[in-house]
């Protein structure tokens, strides 16, 4: 089954459609940088919520 897959920003916790690597461009942007907490601003990103 085709669910999406979860997006490439290591604190993404989004599911992107087929055929996405990154749910925003936030994340497209931040691919280099693994140190920061996801800034997405989805209200499902777990990666968000971190401190
Ligand atoms: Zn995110
Ligand atoms: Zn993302
Ligand atoms: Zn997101």
């Amino acid at each position: 089954m085709a669910t999406g897959k979860k997006c490439k920003h290591p604190s993404c916790t989004c599911i992107v459609p087929d055929g996405e690597s990154y749910c925003s461009t936030f994340c497209s942007d931040a691919k280099d940088i693994t140190e920061l907490a996801c800034q997405c601003d989805h209200p499902d990103c777990q990666g968000s919520l971190l401190k």
